[in-house]
């Protein structure tokens, strides 16, 4: 069995890297470029003020076809709330030790695995992202700049309770429509009130109507506010609401009919404002994920598992640039988000030999037509 380096992933695990704790997520960030460096990569850092900086870390480059490998630095927890990193005989406890430190090591250990087995690795970079968790709003940009230098990409969130790679994410946009009424005396002044709530209420009838389950789409009001009191004619509101979907066709209807909700005026004289938007799109399947998949399967004489996901990831942004992405590379863990989050140790030995063969193959030009 291959050992494992736990002090390692202890090291890291055991940094606060909340993402608004900049310093956590940096030092997090620099060991982990430190461990790199020392098996041949360099450092690109792309440097940020409130955020944790992102570091590209490129490895000596040459001919031929090029990989990213994706990861983020930071975790949900705030200090305090979730520390320390605890073992026992079948899984490994801790903040970020399956989403998504455990991942970024699962790439880590296979890349020593095939430096010291081959010497120099080529073409293969490594990206980690600091603001994954609050929506990549920053490093965003940066990823989707980057992908267009590469041919693959892979994406070390969790793995799927039975080693599943993840071909498929649905896209996610958040809204906010403001709705302008009237404030008006409810007694007194009844008719001469522009009702902002009872816009919101209608509203929010017609926009939940675009949900469509059959076709993955989803559309949820998660939050209202309007309002000053019970006596008061509301003359301000406020909608807050999600899109997802699995269809890029989907998106299009569905952007089109939110445009219509918010200029038709169902209480006269309302106004209302939309702002918000896609925040990251649907990664749906694609022909070069297929051969991507393909040649996994035929060079490691597997046949990979796969699955789709609800929930976003920067597998999403890279995809969406026309790379061949596949995500879930990270070991198999559960209770991500909260205070339960564990990683299995006997994935994290499964993944790293997983990842380790296909690098192998990458090394070997085999992935180049
Ligand atoms: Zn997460």
């Amino acid at each position: 069995m291959q050992n494992l380096e736990l002090d390692k992933l202890r090291e890291i695990i055991e940094i606060n890297s909340w993402t608004n704790n900049k310093e956590g997520v940096d030092i997090n960030g620099n060991i982990f470029a430190s461990w790199l460096e020392d098996i041949g990569f360099s450092l690109q850092r792309h440097e940020r003020g409130d955020i944790g900086d992102h570091l590209h870390l490129i490895s000596p480059q040459r001919e031929g076809k090029k990989l990213l490998l994706l990861g983020h630095l930071d975790t949900v927890f705030p200090p305090n709330s979730f520390e320390g990193f605890r073992e026992d005989n079948e899984w490994i406890y801790g903040a970020g030790v399956c989403d998504m430190k455990g991942g970024n090591f699962v790439a880590y250990k296979a890349l020593q695995n095939i430096y010291n087995k081959f010497g120099t690795i080529y073409n293969i970079d490594f990206l980690l992202v600091s603001d994954e968790e609050t929506g990549s709003d920053d490093s965003k940009f940066l990823s989707a700049k980057l992908a267009s230098n590469y041919d693959y990409c892979m994406v070390f969130e969790a793995s799927g309770l039975n080693g599943e790679v993840v071909e498929a994410r649905k896209g996610v946009g958040t809204f906010f429509i403001d709705i302008k009424g009237k404030a008006s005396h409810a007694g007194n002044h009844y008719s001469s009130g522009i009702d902002a709530n009872m816009e919101a209420s209608l509203k929010l009838i017609e926009l939940v109507k675009l949900t469509d389950l059959s076709k993955g789409t989803t559309l949820n009001v998660g939050k209202i506010e309007g309002g000053i009191g019970a006596n008061t004619i509301s003359p301000h509101s406020k909608l807050t609401f999600e899109l997802r979907y699995t269809d890029s066709n989907e998106k299009e209807r569905v952007l089109k009919e939110i445009d219509k909700i918010v200029a038709q005026s169902f209480v006269e004289g309302s106004q209302s404002t939309l702002s918000g938007g896609i925040q990251r799109d649907v990664m749906q399947p694609s022909s070069n994920q297929k051969d991507f998949i393909a040649k996994i399967n035929t060079l490691c004489n597997i046949n990979l598992p796969l699955e789709q996901r609800g929930g976003v990831s920067d597998a999403n942004i890279i995809s969406s640039c026309g790379v061949a992405t596949l995500d879930g590379f990270g070991p198999y863990g559960d209770g991500d988000h909260t205070v339960n989050e564990r990683a299995n140790k006997q994935s994290f030995i499964e993944r790293i030999e997983l990842v380790t063969e296909i690098f192998k193959h990458f090394i070997d030009k085999k992935f180049e037509d």
